[in-house]
């Protein structure tokens, strides 16, 4: 695609498999995949395919069509308590400056508050 891509960039290289990951949906503008260290079994992030490092870099469809997959991940895994997150700015708890949203299961037996 036409999509700006960063070569440098951690999650531009796994878009383009330059990096191994485990993958799970893939679109035309979204890729999601396993988060190496899980906050929860199943945590997965999903990118858009635009290098941009933070919500308001990335243009609306590509934010729309993440959305979406995290929604079918959501559903696909029958997810019934879960949290989507993302974080903008490193004091902001961002590390990876590539937009990515987190899909947390939350698991019910949980000893953890919240
Ligand atoms: P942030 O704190 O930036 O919102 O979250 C970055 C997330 O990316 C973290 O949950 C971290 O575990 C995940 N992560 C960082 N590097 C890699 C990687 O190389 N592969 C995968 N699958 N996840 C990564
Ligand atoms: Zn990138």
């Amino acid at each position: 695609t036409s999509s700006a891509r960063l070569a440098t960039c951690l999650f531009c290289k796994i878009i383009k498999g330059e990096i191994p990951s485990f993958k799970l949906i893939e679109t035309e503008k979204s890729f999601s995949f396993l988060d190496i260290n899980p906050l929860a079994p199943g945590h997965s992030l999903v990118i858009p395919k635009w290098h941009g490092e933070k919500l308001h870099d990335v243009p609306d469809e590509y934010l729309e069509d993440s959305l979406i997959v995290a929604k079918k991940i959501a559903v696909a895994a029958g997810f019934e308590n879960y949290n989507i997150l993302q974080n903008n700015g490193r004091i902001a708890h961002q590390i990876v400056p590539h937009v990515h949203f987190h899909v947390i299961p939350k698991p019910e037996e949980s000893d953890e508050n919240g």
